[in-house]
């Protein structure tokens, strides 16, 4: 099979998981986006789920999402996209990863936060730069994220900033609790912060192994790379 025939195989069959997740949860479709991961993989492959209609593609590392959304546009020229950083981020990387990145998934800090919008200030368009909260549901530190109890006063410091738009959460489910479990906590979170940022509509929850658990606690973007693209050969932190 040709990667494109791979690539549509793959993709026909997340989009069924989705749509049938969003059935059993008497959801709408349209209320879940598909956020292509793609790291370790070329910008030919994100040419080609381009060409098979996907248009958010996911990254997690500065130093290789920036030739790759260059060299897709070279690929690909016109076709619409918008980057996300997913991957956790030094602050001294903010300039660069806002050359590329139309939004960033991993705010974890108000440290990094003001290190975003002054880049953002820098970039000099006039487009607030698009984030979310990455959120740690259990707390460990080495998985990245802000503590889930904290959420409020990170939320309120970005809301502040008139260079970046809070625009909800993402999590990575912990390894030391169910997906459901992990879940449904973010999802009682999310619902108290809406009272106070009511525009902070994204809940990014759910990967290749969880989606539909994460669909089933109000998930409205999922992102996926394995299931999408086959198993990653190269390490990726
Ligand atoms: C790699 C990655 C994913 C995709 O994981 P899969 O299990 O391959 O679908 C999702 N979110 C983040 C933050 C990632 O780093």
């Amino acid at each position: 099979m040709n990667r494109r025939d791979e690539l549509a195989a793959n993709l026909a069959e997340v989009r069924e998981r989705i749509t049938r997740a969003c059935a059993a949860a008497g959801r709408s479709v349209d209320e879940v986006t598909l956020l292509a991961v793609t790291k370790t993989f070329p910008a030919e492959d994100v040419a080609l789920l381009s060409d098979l209609g996907l248009t958010e593609f996911a990254e997690n590392r500065d130093q290789e999402a920036g030739p790759k959304a260059a060299g897709f546009a070279e690929l690909r020229p016109g076709a619409p996209a918008r980057w996300h950083m997913v991957g956790s981020l030094q602050r001294n990387k903010a300039r660069s990863v806002v050359r590329w990145a139309d939004q960033v998934d991993s705010v974890d800090s108000e440290r990094l936060a003001d290190a975003l919008a002054r880049a953002a200030a820098a970039r000099g368009t006039a487009e607030p730069l698009d984030v979310l909260i990455q959120v740690s549901i259990d707390g460990d530190p080495h998985r990245g994220g802000h503590p889930i109890g904290d959420l409020p006063r990170l939320a309120d410091h970005i809301a502040g900033k008139g260079e970046l738009r809070l625009c909800g959460v993402m999590t990575v489910a912990p390894l030391g609790m169910s997906p459901a479990q992990a879940f449904d906590a973010l999802d009682s979170a999310v619902t108290r912060l809406r009272v106070d940022h009511p525009t902070a509509t994204v809940t990014s929850a759910g990967m290749s192994g969880d989606l539909e658990d994460a669909i089933t606690r109000g998930s409205t973007c999922v992102r996926v790379g394995t299931a999408l693209l086959g198993s990653r050969r190269l390490a990726s932190p």
